[in-house]
């Protein structure tokens, strides 16, 4: 048993750490602390603790908060080229290196700033990406002037409410949809970077533009039932308030 092994191990590590007057890890092997989590089926792509983590309370959910719809647009342009397991395990140096992604001081950033982020191992070192969040930034708040939030603009692109799939395997999920082309098109007439098609159809799916969580995971049901689908209305709804 895989959990008795974890067990003993941990017991060993204890002993170790007493004989050498070490104070043992906090974290590690407490299987007997986890709830029993057999049962709950979740899409594949969940598999380490930071992606379940980030799968259950994330991906999927309705953004509606500007500052977090304008993080998602930099984290996903940023993963682009590299698994989004990178990205998550950096998202909080992220934070910390990008002033809490808010765009009027991104926007402001000078050269000493650029140089200051590329030399900064915390996040993805790419030139490109670093000077993309800038001019996004800007983009961002062109957007924000225009239509009063990003969250207005941005949404029109889904006609206001999510779009309820019923994937049965992640395999039927494409890398792209007419939506993310057009959304994508949109972005980047206004000069956004790094916002192509299939990095704006992973946006959507994490902003909760629309439910690909796979029909037999968890999360499915209870992201359908916040917005069941009735396309004839399409007046805009808030669903989580
Ligand atoms: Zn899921």
């Amino acid at each position: 048993m895989a959990a008795e092994r974890k067990h003993h191990a941990a017991s060993a590590a204890r002993q170790r750490a007493r004989k050498s007057n070490i104070r043992p890890q906090a974290t590690g092997a407490r299987v007997e602390d986890r709830p029993p989590s057999e049962s709950i089926v979740r899409c594949r792509w969940a598999q380490d603790e930071l992606s379940v983590q980030y799968h259950d309370a994330e991906w999927g959910v309705p953004v509606h908060d500007d500052r977090l719809l304008f993080e998602f647009l930099i984290l996903e342009g940023a993963q682009a080229g590299l698994s989004w397991i990178t990205i998550l395990r950096k998202r909080e140096n992220y934070r910390k290196a990008f002033d809490n992604f808010d765009p009027a001081k991104i926007a402001r950033y000078d050269a000493r700033k650029v140089a200051q982020l590329l030399a900064d191992p915390g996040i993805v070192r790419n030139r490109l990406k670093i000077a993309a969040a800038i001019q996004n930034a800007k983009a961002f708040l062109a957007v924000q002037k225009e239509f009063g939030t990003f969250d207005t603009f941005l949404w029109q692109f889904v006609g206001g409410r999510p779009i309820q799939n019923r994937r049965k395997s992640f395999d039927q999920v494409p890398a792209r949809t007419r939506e993310s082309d057009a959304m994508s098109k949109e972005l980047s007439r206004r000069g956004f970077k790094f916002v192509g098609s299939t990095i704006c159809y992973a946006f959507m799916q994490a902003v909760g533009m629309v439910n690909d969580h796979t029909a037999n995971c968890f999360r499915y049901q209870k992201l359908a039932k916040i917005t069941p689908p009735q396309p004839a209305s399409r007046r805009r709804s808030s669903p989580l308030g």
